[in-house]
Formats: structure tokens, sequence, C-alpha cells
């Protein structure tokens, strides 16, 4: 206990020759392999100059090789500071200009367009690092050898900031520490019974939290192995289910599955756990890929300022909709907004959380900090919820996307439920417009599948008898799609954009 992140993952895999990772591509790794190759890149590291406490930018398109940087900047004490692959060079301006890394590592094809942003801001070393793991980094770590000596460091010293999704407004770079992610991932080693036996499908990005740390950390506490793939490809999925025993995915992930005719009882036999995070997986989802798989996808609840806060639980039931119990070691509360009065069994307010899971606040930003990390340690999460009377979790949206409408507070996802229950919807997403009577009015935005006969009046009628007045929306919009960012979330800052004028 107390050891910092890459000491932590040594001292679990007492076997170096077992196998670490596999790419569809036919790229094998031992553990072996990946504490040498640690060594490279935290020499490198050092020969550029990067130093304790310095932030180390990546943006580059997934491989091993991010996950060898993040254990190599663990080992020197350097901060990982992974950008989203689809930020722009004017989005990247502003985190490097917020970051101020020492070394900016991205991709050979950004290097040109990048390097006056990243010299403007101080950045003294670019190297480059290519899908399948090759550019100049890999190339520098080649003529180094293996050998390193760990940097001292203490459980809160910081091992990464990681910028949140932005999808309530700008994304803020959270500080996480070495404590932070070693007793998360432990818990969840245990919660979810990863062993050295456990082969995981790995499809996620390597910028956010999920496919950095939730999957890969707990693996790798656990000593187990992946199969890595460069993106979510349902193909390839089921190509590889047989050999594996775990996935990770965000919900968009079990949909499309879903969609997939190779999905069945057999080509999951081998499968022990599907976890699902980061946005909501509708229950019609669970239900479907149990009655397909006979699996029952554990859905768990987190965030990149806090890591994991809750889970369904491995034995037990996994319930639909909900997110489970608090982990071992995390504390959740659920307030009421204007009170702050502690809620009664199955009523909504903001939940908060405290733990050695929470952050040690926003990179740069104590205001912020301040205004959502409470002097007790309790982070106010910003989501919505309730507690049911058999103690399971459920997230009902977001405090930002609270409808006010006629002075009555809307819950959208009361909403959604009722509309995703009628026969010909996919799913919908329901948001506030300001309105001139109303202040806001409730709006929906509905995907029908296909040859569905829905329209907006049949919904809306549909809806007439089973939701109070003010909580039927004024509105409903039949749409292709909803608008997502990167990891399958909706963007409902976007919706309200789209139909700012609606009502006007
Ligand atoms: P930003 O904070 O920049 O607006 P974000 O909150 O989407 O972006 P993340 O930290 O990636 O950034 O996401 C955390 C949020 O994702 C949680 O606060 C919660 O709203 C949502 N979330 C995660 N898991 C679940 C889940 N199982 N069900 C519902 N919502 C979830
Ligand atoms: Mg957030």
């Amino acid at each position: 206990a107390g050891l910092p992140l890459f000491a932590a993952i040594r001292a679990c895999n007492r076997d170096p020759a077992r196998p670490f990772l596999e790419t569809p591509e036919g790229r094998r790794m031992s553990y072996d392999d990946l504490f040498s190759a640690t060594g490279r890149f935290a020499n490198t590291l050092r020969d550029l100059g990067v130093a304790k406490g310095d932030r180390v930018a990546v943006q580059a398109q997934k491989s091993p090789e991010v996950v060898i940087l993040l254990l190599a900047c663990a080992r020197i004490g350097a901060i990982f500071l992974p950008l989203n692959t689809a930020y722009t060079v004017a989005e990247l301006d502003y985190f490097l200009g917020d970051a101020e890394p020492s070394l900016l590592v991205c991709d050979s094809a950004a290097r040109e367009a990048l390097a006056p942003v990243a010299t403007r801001h101080g950045v003294s070393a670019i190297e480059t690092l290519d899908a399948g793991g090759t550019g100049s980094l890999s190339d520098r770590a080649a003529r180094f050898e293996a050998d390193f000596n760990d940097a001292d460091l203490g459980p809160d010293d910081l091992a990464a900031i990681l910028y949140t999704s932005g999808t309530t407004g700008r994304s803020k770079g959270a500080m996480l520490s070495h404590a932070n992610l070693v007793t998360n991932a432990q818990t969840l080693v245990d919660y979810w019974r990863f062993t050295g036996d456990d082969v995981l499908l790995h499809a996620l990005p390597t910028f956010h939290t999920h496919g950095l740390f939730v999957a890969t950390n707990t693996l790798l506490l656990a000593g187990g192995s992946m199969i890595f793939m460069e993106k979510f490809d349902a193909d390839a999925i089921m190509a590889h289910m047989p050999r594996a025993t775990t996935m990770m995915g965000v919900p968009t992930f079990y949909t499309r599955l879903l969609q997939h005719p190779g999905l069945t009882r057999e080509a999951s036999a081998h499968m022990r756990l599907f976890v699902s995070g980061s946005a909501p997986l509708l229950a019609e989802t669970h239900r479907a890929f149990e009655a397909k798989t006979g699996h029952a996808i554990l859905e768990r609840y987190g965030m990149t300022e806090t890591n994991m806060n809750t889970s369904n639980p491995y034995d037990g039931d996994r319930i639909p909709g909900t997110v489970g119990f608090p982990l071992p070691g995390v504390e959740l509360r659920i307030l009421e907004p204007e009170t702050g009065a502690p809620c009664a069994v199955e009523e909504i307010g903001i939940i908060e959380v405290r733990g050695p899971n929470v952050f040690k606040g926003y990179w740069r930003n104590p205001g912020k900090t301040a205004e959502e990390l409470r002097a007790d340690g309790f982070f106010i999460t910003g989501d919505l919820g309730k507690i049911d009377d058999r103690g399971y979790v459920h997230i009902v949206g977001r405090g930002k996307d609270l409808i006010i409408t006629g002075g009555y507070n809307v819950y959208p996802k009361e909403i959604e439920t009722e509309i995703d229950a009628l026969d010909g919807v996919v799913e919908s997403a329901v948001f506030g417009v300001a309105h001139p009577d109303f202040g806001e009015a409730v709006t929906a935005a509905v995907v029908l599948h296909e040859g569905a006969t829905l329209d907006e009046a049949s919904i809306t009628g549909a809806l007439a008898d089973k939701l109070a007045r003010f909580k039927q929306p004024k509105h409903v919009a039949i749409v292709q799609e909803l608008p997502r960012n990167t990891m399958g979330k909706v963007q409902k800052n976007v919706l309200r954009e789209t139909y700012a004028d609606l009502f006007r």
C-alpha cells in the first residue's frame, strides 16, 4: 500500500514472462518487455530534460507506446497529460498554454502545425508518436538502456492531469495523484475479481480516464493481459471475444455489438464480465444484451475527477438503469440543492463523493476547485441522483441539464424514460429551451427505428396521460441521431444551441 503507480504494478507482477498485451496486427509484449520499455522511455524523458513535476503532453493515436509513456512518466515523476486526438490546433493552443508542458508528444503529421504553438508556450521539446507506436520518441528510446532508478515519490505526487470531456463546458484539468490512481484501480481489481488470467478486450481511447485508468491500470494491477485495439470495431471485437474474458466499454459499444449478427451466447461463452460506463446505459440495451448473451452488463459510475465511485455488484443483482453501490472506501451522499440537507431514500439531489479516489483539484484553477471541492473533502459531482430502498444509486442527469419550467423542476431522465418506452423509439434526449412564458420549455429530440411511423403528434399524444402537464414536451423533434462527443456522451449543450430560437 502507498506505492506509486509503477512500483505498485511491478510489485504485483512476480512473473515477468507473462503476456501483457497483443494487438490484432500481431504485436506481442510480455510484462518483462513492458518494464524494459518503460525504463527506456524514462531514460529518454530524462535525456530530453523532463524532470519530476514537469508535464508531458501527449496527443497521439492509440498504441501500446502510449501506455509505456504513461508508466515512464510515472517512473520519472513527470505528470502525464493526454489530449483527445480530435482536438484541433486552436484547442491545443489553449491546453498547452494552460498546462505549460516541457515536452509535447504528437503525431508526425501534426508536428509542423503544432511546433509554433508549442514554442510560444515554452515547450522545450517535441517528439512524434504515430499509430503503431513508431516515431521519433520510440527511435530515441531504442538507443537507451532498460535500467532506470525510479524517482522518489510520495502518494500525493501527481501522476496525471486529465482534462474532463467538456460535455458541460470548457474542459478542466483534473490533478490526479499516484494514490488516487493506485487505490481506485486496486479497489476495482478486488470488486470486479480481476486476476492474472484475465484477458481484456481494450478498444477504448487512451486519452480518457475510462480507457487509460479504469481499464489499463486495473488490468496491470491484476497482472492480466489485453487485446489492444486502435479503435472500436464490432467485427474485431467479435473475432477476439472467444479468447477474452472481460471488456470495458461505453454504451455505444454495446448498442453496436447488439446489431452484430455474431453476438450470441456461444460467441460470448468465454467472457466472464462486461462493464459499461462514461454515459448512461439504456435499460433496454442491458436487457437486450442479457437476452442475447446471458451476460448482465455491469454498469458503474465515475468521472475524470474522482475515478470510479459506484458499481453494480459482481455477485448479486446488476439492476438496469442503476449504477449500483458506492465502492469500498468511497463515501457518497446526496444533498438537496437548495438547502444542502441530506436527501431521503428516492429523493433526487446532487451527488457528492469523498475518498482516496477524489482528485487534488483543478490545475491552475483554485477558484473552480474551491467551488466544487468542499473543505471536508467531499467533491460536488454536479450529477443529479437518488438512492433507492435497496441502496442502489440512480443517476438522473446533470445538474446543468435540469429544466426549470414555469417554476417547476423537470428531470430529463424521467421524460426520456417514457419516450424511450414507446414502440418505434431508439432513444431520446430531453432538454430545456428558453421560452417567453415558462422560462424554459421542455423539448425532446427523438431517434426512431427504421420504418417507425411515429411523429410529434403521436409522441405527445402517447405521453399525455403518463406525465404531468408541465413535464410534457412543448416540442418534439424527430432526428437522425443525437449529437455525441468522442466518449459517446450526448451533448445537450449542442441541442440547446440548435433549438435556441424555437420559442422566440
Ligand atoms: P465536463 O465535466 O467537462 O462537462 P464530463 O463530465 O462529461 O465533461 P467526464 O469526467 O468524462 O467528463 O465524465 C463524467 C460524467 O459522466 C459524470 O459526471 C456523469 O455525468 C457521466 N457518467 C459516467 N458514468 C455514467 C453512468 N454509468 N451513467 C450516467 N452517467 C455517467
Ligand atoms: Mg464533469
